[in-house]
């Protein structure tokens, strides 16, 4: 069953209460922390409720989903919008082809799942035809599970050197999928990893202006990722059950 309009609103009221409070715990502002709601398992009518509350950032993880739900947004949007409503922005969150690269790029703000030069070279190909600057995260495996994707831990501050010197790519931080674990707290070495190896990257001067989030954190565990400096949380099922 989809869930209604004010069952989302008071699962978004809850994850914001829990976010004040790990913020105020790490003794840091909410303010730095941004929402992204994923929408891999939602409905059209949960997106639309989505939207109608706020949550404007959505991430989808198949690129083809995502070409679709932006396509059925922005007609939504259309019929509704007031000339003072903004878009949404569209996050790509999971593993991503370079065969799939042009076709998303037009419509995606960023691209969380960076972890090869080679896709981030082709992102740049594409978006320097397109005329246009990308977003992207370089993804981290942390917790160095085989079988996940994301770099491997040592090789990150390289490859985020060599992607800040592609001229039509942002790199705005790094992005790491914790194990997933029966207890969050069991989550949390795989998110401090991901915080260390930012701050290094930080102290070696890697990265500009931009380079400056840590997108970690889902329906399990945002509280303690929040806890370990998380300024982009994705988060899917506790929004939508
Ligand atoms: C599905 C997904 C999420 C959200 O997961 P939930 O547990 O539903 O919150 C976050 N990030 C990525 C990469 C995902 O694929």
């Amino acid at each position: 069953m989809p869930a209604t309009r004010s069952k989302i609103e008071d699962n978004f009221q809850r994850i914001l209460e829990d976010v004040s409070a790990a913020c105020a715990r790490a003794r840091r502002s909410p303010k730095g922390v941004g929402i992204i709601a994923v929408t891999k398992a939602a409905g059209m009518e949960e997106i639309r409720h989505l939207i109608d509350i706020g949550l404007t950032d959505l991430g989808e993880s198949h690129v083809q989903q995502l070409l679709v739900r932006a396509e059925e947004v922005e007609a939504h949007l259309t019929r509704r919008r007031r000339p003072t409503e903004g878009g949404v922005r569209w996050h790509m969150v999971g593993h991503l082809q370079r065969n799939k690269v042009k076709a998303v790029l037009p419509v995606v703000d960023v691209i969380h799942s960076v972890d090869s030069l080679r896709l981030a070279e082709e992102i740049n190909t594409r978006a320097e035809r397109a005329a246009r600057r990308t977003s992207m995260l370089l993804q981290v495996n942390c917790s160095e599970e085989p079988q996940k994707s994301g770099c491997a831990v040592g090789a990150a501050s390289h490859l985020a050197e060599m992607i800040c010197t592609l001229k039509h790519v942002r790199l705005l931080g790094l992005m790491t999928m914790a194990p997933l674990v029966e207890d969050a707290e069991q989550a949390r070495p795989a998110f401090v990893r991901l915080r260390e190896l930012f701050e290094e990257m930080r102290n070696e001067k890697i990265g500009g202006e931009a380079f400056r989030h840590l997108s970690m954190g889902m329906s399990q565990d945002y509280r303690v990722a929040v806890e370990e400096g998380a300024t982009m949380l994705r988060i899917g099922t506790a929004l939508l059950s």
